[in-house]
């Protein structure tokens, strides 16, 4: 048993969806990540960033891991570039990001790593699905539903939501 840590994930160019699947599989995949849960995928209006970027598909999933927070975050970029992510524009359009948004009750404020996720608590695009997941979500000792609904984005989400996996892929499995 390692550490429980929360990461968002979210696509706005490509097969969205998809994306997102073979994203929680690849995290599964890794030897030193289990995949505990996983949210329902939401639809959500692009917040930031350049004008005239598509809608975000998002979904967080909650890890098991014994890698350091560091490590954790290397993982989690390379499967980024896996599915092609380029850095173009701060909050620009991008195939998949993937965030550390807890890692534990890990604080932590260095250059290329801020735990919690700094923007976590107002982005109702990561607070929604995480809710949803697990509705007695704490974030900081507040309650991550109840950030979800003051959250100033959360009109931009749409109503419906899609599983992102029937079921969680076995550790280490053969998913894709
Ligand atoms: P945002 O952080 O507002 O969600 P973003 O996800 O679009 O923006 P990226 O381009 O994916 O930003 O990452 C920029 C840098 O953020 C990364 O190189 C990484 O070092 C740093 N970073 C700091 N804290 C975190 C974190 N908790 N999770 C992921 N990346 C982080
Ligand atoms: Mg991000
Ligand atoms: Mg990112």
């Amino acid at each position: 048993m390692g550490t429980l840590a929360v990461l968002a994930l979210g696509a706005n160019l490509g097969d969205r969806e998809a994306t997102l699947r073979r994203a929680a599989h690849d995290l599964a995949d890794h030897p030193r990540i289990t995949l505990t849960r996983a949210s329902p995928v939401v639809r959500s209006k692009p917040v930031g960033g350049p004008g005239g970027q598509g809608d975000y598909l998002n979904a967080v999933v909650e890890v098991d891991t014994d890698l350091s927070p560091f490590a954790l975050l290397r993982a989690c970029q390379e499967i980024e570039e896996r599915h092609h992510r380029r850095r173009v524009q701060r909050w620009g359009p991008r195939t998949l990001d993937v965030d550390i948004v807890v890692y534990g009750g890990l604080r932590l404020d260095e250059p290329d790593l801020t735990v919690p996720h700094p923007r976590a608590a107002e982005r109702a695009f990561v607070l929604v699905p995480w809710a949803l997941m697990d509705p007695g979500a704490t974030l900081e000792g507040r309650s991550v539903a109840e950030l979800a609904r003051r959250a100033a984005d959360l009109g931009g989400l749409g109503p419906d939501t899609v599983p992102l996996l029937g079921e969680l892929p076995a550790p280490g499995g053969d998913g894709d």
